[in-house]
């Protein structure tokens, strides 16, 4: 009874504290946003596609210099053996927590039709040779300069906290391989390794002002899978002599459908799509071959195999039925590169963090959104098997008054990546800041 009164007081004594602090917190916000807003439009005007990540990078380890932060740049080796934009910026103050904030840099080729004064008119020529338009429409640049604020304030605060803060500017996210390129290049080695990693993501499903938080899986896994049905080719009107890829593709594709609906658990979430099919170049021409891209996603890492190995089964079979001879059996191939596991949100730190964060913004200003079926590498800093907790919050985006409208209508707002995607700014940029340093200060507080 003693002890429940005396940690009552001492709540009691703390709440004001807290509260000060977050005031405190939030006037600095104040101060540094309209900084901070005129860096999100020269980043939102100035995109660059996935691995092109060079003015946008140099912008932001420019700001996170003269901030304070021991700033390293390039940082991160692709596969292929080439250099990427990475940013390492670290601000060392004490014994603690080493607590690791990512931004992604890359923006989509995408032409911009949001009509903004400050819209993107960027063109460039993509890695196939066709002339695109780019836009930041997954709202990266949003994320960039709410975490340069929380940068800025945490760095004008040095006695509040004691850890290392370590600020990563990660490149192509889009394309899947800049978390893996940047962990190649020794992140882990020749910088600290983290005790937690955090992040955030934007959505228009959740209004500005507000933050989502998930714990556990948050988003799947994605592998993706190139399936080659090759058969014998011949004259369009004498299928009798060939062996009819187009054919094997139909109902490659449809016996597919079966893996999710009839071999996976309905309580297992799973996703198989074909999202690309190319064979055959004329009317009359039995092709040789056909060529698929496909994409999956699941959350348990059994499930995933199980798919894959249906994938396969399922190629074998469609050609079996054909009578393919052997020596033109499927090739089905699964990326080693455009694989990333699923994000899972450590539920300690997740329940921590939503404290924390309810604090900060105030308890109906969290919300406790649904785990989605996108895919993101943000979950490879976290290290094979869970090794360091990892939490990334959904940042709210959309305007209140046209969400509200969407969920009357039933006609959604434009999703990420969409030319028309257009995140409130304010509140977000403010609430993308007050998350990001509320949560760095409350990991590494004293
Ligand atoms: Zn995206
Ligand atoms: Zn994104």
């Amino acid at each position: 009874m003693g002890t429940a009164k005396a940690e009552l007081l001492l709540l009691a004594s703390l709440a004001p504290l807290l509260t000060a602090q977050t005031q405190d917190i939030r006037s600095l916000v104040d101060r540094e946003l309209p900084a901070l807003t005129a860096v999100y439009q020269d980043l939102h005007a100035h995109p660059e596609l996935s691995q092109h990540e060079e003015r946008t990078s140099a912008t932001l380890a420019d700001a996170l210099r003269k901030a304070g932060y021991a700033v390293t740049e390039r940082v991160g080796k692709y596969s292929d053996g080439s250099q990427a934009f990475g940013v390492v910026a670290i601000l060392k103050n004490g014994a603690g927590p080493v607590v690791l904030a990512r931004t992604e840099l890359d923006a989509l080729p995408v032409e911009e039709k949001t009509g903004l004064a400050y819209a993107s008119r960027v063109r460039t020529t993509n890695a196939a040779g066709q002339e695109v338009g780019v836009m930041h429409a997954c709202g990266h640049d949003l994320h960039m300069a709410a975490l340069l604020g929380a940068a800025r304030i945490l760095a004008g605060m040095k006695d509040r906290w004691s850890g290392t803060l370590m600020i990563i500017g990660q490149p192509a996210e889009e394309t899947i391989g800049g978390a893996s390129a940047v962990l190649a290049d020794g992140l882990y080695t020749r910088f600290p390794r983290p005790d937690y990693a955090i992040a955030q993501h934007d959505t228009p499903d959740i209004e500005a002002g507000k933050v989502g938080v998930v714990s556990g899986p948050a988003l799947a896994s994605s592998t993706s899978v190139d399936v080659i049905l090759r058969g014998v080719g011949g004259h369009g009107a004498r299928p009798e002599t060939a062996k009819d890829p187009i054919v094997m593709a139909a109902e490659f594709i449809m016996e597919i459908q079966t893996i999710v609906s009839r071999q996976i658990s309905p309580l297992d979430p799973a996703v198989v799509t074909v999202g690309s099919i190319h064979g055959g170049s004329k009317h009359n021409i039995i092709p040789d071959d056909v060529t698929l891209q496909l994409t999956t996603r699941s959350y348990s890492d059994e499930v995933r195999k199980k798919i894959l190995a249906a994938i396969e089964r399922t190629a074998r079979g469609v050609a079996l039925t054909a009578g393919v001879p052997e020596d033109r059996a499927p090739i089905v191939k699964v990326s080693a590169g455009e694989y990333v596991p699923a994000t899972y949100n450590d539920p300690k730190l997740a329940g921590r963090l939503k404290a924390v964060l309810a604090a900060a913004l105030g308890e109906s200003n969290v919300t406790e959104p649904r785990p989605e079926m996108g895919a993101e590498d943000f979950g490879l800093f976290g290290l094979e098997g869970r090794q360091i907790p990892i939490f990334m919050l959904r940042l709210g985006a959309a305007d209140p008054r046209e969400l509200a409208e969407s969920l009357r209508t039933g006609t959604p707002l434009p999703s990420l990546h969409s030319s028309l995607f257009r995140p409130q700014v304010e509140p977000a940029l403010r609430t993308g800041v007050l998350a990001m340093t509320a949560m760095a200060l409350d990991l590494m507080r004293k």
